[in-house]
């Protein structure tokens, strides 16, 4: 193999490495003290096409490899994490702040997620027989999907470990090398994911971490990666997609939400305000499909606001060990939570817990607010902070309309005796999690993303993996054919039998009356 792993100017980063003299750096810190955790290299644009040429290369020795023996070395990655899940989930709450167990958490479920796509891979994308119906009988009919090439991953913060790998592992299962692009945040995260895998594959660069800023990511996507894998905000998303819109590269779009949690008459009120408090709390609400709003059957409102309140005692964010949540991470985003908790407020909710004086400098503590207007900023834009806003409603077709109101549409809740399916049916989003919270996340063979503004695509599951491929349909002739249809050499026999076999299959009964 032809190789430019060798002519890296600026090899992408392993952890221990320290950036040359001369190379633009950046810091990531610890957002509970400000502390420096690491320093890292700003990949330019001849940094991230050199890392992208190194990924065609590898590729070719990637791609080429079955499916067993690419699982090999993913389940073999798969149990490097796992004996160092102590160290990558330090690394995970030095970069985000978050406890150790949620870091432990998310880590934890990004590890299934690699066995799943590992396992699944040659089932889901190897060569399947499709029928070739009567008029094609003499021909077998394959289809089975093929690697892209070089997949670009960009990611998020919040879950440093657990979001970009919905997407490298997937890419990586199917045969695509990867180079990932982790928010400026997280660049250790990004930094120790490649490294382990490199290790894994003796030092072969299927996935390459390249780190930097924006200006990074944006590179990533005009660089002529095969597709782009972009996981965060909504409208960094759109950039995103215009980018790569100049050199036709196709994107998966994984960005925000307003999750909704929806509670119905029947439902357990203990075990739903439970949900709710998790999902709207948990890594200090910056959970793409964590809950933002909740709607409550008006019948048991009240008790369903006694419930939550009396639960969100004792919850706290702190930078101690027992804090239950961490800090803000991105500093500009308490501006944003404040606005929020700020406008509710002034249009006449009612801060149950906490309020404006929860918002500090780094930690915000847990704040709910009840009747909170449709149209205030906490209900209609992403807050991702540890806020609720919960309103009553008369039914659940309001609570269904009022979810489905919203320009996101990417996951939600729904507690519910009796009507849970029925309900979760009725929301216009990628996942719903009925009587438990965000449950679907943890289950490898389910589908994951959004609509609307939430984004487009699929990480996780089959789907997941059909994403990051392209489909091959191949026909092979096993007999000559009884009637010669793609030849100058038809006949008006082969005509007059195509019409007979088309007349009987489709003619059928169900035909307009004269
Ligand atoms: P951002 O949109 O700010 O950043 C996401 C990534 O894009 C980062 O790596 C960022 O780099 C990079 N980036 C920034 N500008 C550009 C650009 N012009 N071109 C290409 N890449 C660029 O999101 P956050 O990191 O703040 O993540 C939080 C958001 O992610 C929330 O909206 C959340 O809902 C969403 N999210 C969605 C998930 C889903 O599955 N749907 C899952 C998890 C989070 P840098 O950090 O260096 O600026």
């Amino acid at each position: 193999m032809t190789s430019t792993f060798d002519r890296h100017p600026n090899p992408p980063a392993t952890s221990a490495s320290v950036p040359a003299d001369g190379v633009e750096t950046f810091e990531s810190l610890d957002p509970a003290t400000g502390d420096v955790v690491g320093v890292h290299p700003v990949a330019g644009p001849e940094d991230v096409a050199l890392a992208v040429e190194r990924a065609r290369d590898a590729a070719q020795w990637w791609g080429a490899l079955s499916f067993d023996e690419r699982a090999e070395h993913l389940l073999t990655w798969r149990s490097v994490i796992t004996r160092r899940i102590a160290q990558l989930a330090a690394l995970s709450r030095s970069e985000t702040g978050k406890p150790i167990a949620d870091a432990q958490l998310e880590i934890a479920l990004a590890i299934d997620h690699v066995a799943w796509a590992a396992k699944h891979a040659k089932k889901v994308l190897g060569p399947q027989n499709v029928s070739s119906g009567l008029v094609m009988a003499n021909q077998k009919s394959t289809v089975e999907y093929k690697p892209l090439g070089v997949v670009g991953v960009i990611g998020p913060w919040n879950y440093p470990v657990f979001t970009p790998m919905g997407s490298i592992a997937y890419a990586l299962a199917a045969g695509n090398t990867v180079v990932f692009k982790p928010s400026e945040y997280t660049p250790g995260v990004g930094v120790w994911l490649a490294d382990t895998l490199s290790e894994v594959v003796g030092g072969i660069p299927v996935l390459q971490t390249i780190t930097g800023l924006g200006p990074t990511g944006a590179a990533l996507c005009t660089s002529g990666v095969d597709k782009l894998a972009f996981t965060g905000s909504t409208a960094t998303g759109k950039k995103v997609m215009a980018a790569c819109a100049e050199r036709l590269t196709p994107v998966v779009i994984e960005a925000g939400g307003k999750d909704s949690l929806i509670v119905d008459q029947d439902a357990n009120i203990a075990k739903a305000a439970e949900a709710a408090l998790w999902g709207g709390m948990s890594n200090a609400g910056q959970t793409c499909i964590g809950t933002e709003r909740v709607y409550v059957h008006e019948r048991v409102f009240d008790a369903f606001v006694a419930e939550i309140t009396e639960q969100a005692q004792g919850l706290r964010a702190g930078g101690d060990a027992g804090a239950h949540i961490g800090p803000i991470t991105m500093p500009s985003q308490v501006d944003v939570i404040r606005s929020h908790v700020q406008d509710a407020l002034d249009r006449g909710a009612t801060a149950v817990v906490g309020g404006i004086d929860a918002v500090g400098e780094r930690f915000v503590q847990p704040t709910i607010l009840t009747h909170v207007p449709e149209t205030s900023s906490a209900i209609t834009e992403e807050t991702f902070g540890p806020t609720l806003a919960i309103n009553p409603v008369r039914d659940m077709d309001e609570a269904v309309r009022l979810t489905n109101a919203g320009k996101y549409g990417l996951a939600g809740a729904v507690f519910s005796k009796r009507n849970g399916m029925e309900i979760a049916r009725r929301i216009r989003s990628g996942m719903t999690s009925v009587n438990g919270i965000i449950t679907f996340a943890g289950v490898p063979g389910l589908p994951f993303g959004g609509v609307g503004e939430s984004g487009f695509g699929r990480i996780h599951g089959p789907d997941g993996l059909k994403e990051f491929t392209y489909a091959k349909a191949i026909t092979r002739q096993r007999y000559a054919p009884p009637l010669n249809l793609t030849s100058f050499k038809r006949t008006v026999r082969d005509e007059k039998g195509l019409n007979l076999i088309v007349t009987l299959l489709h003619g059928g009964k169900k035909t307009l009356k004269p």
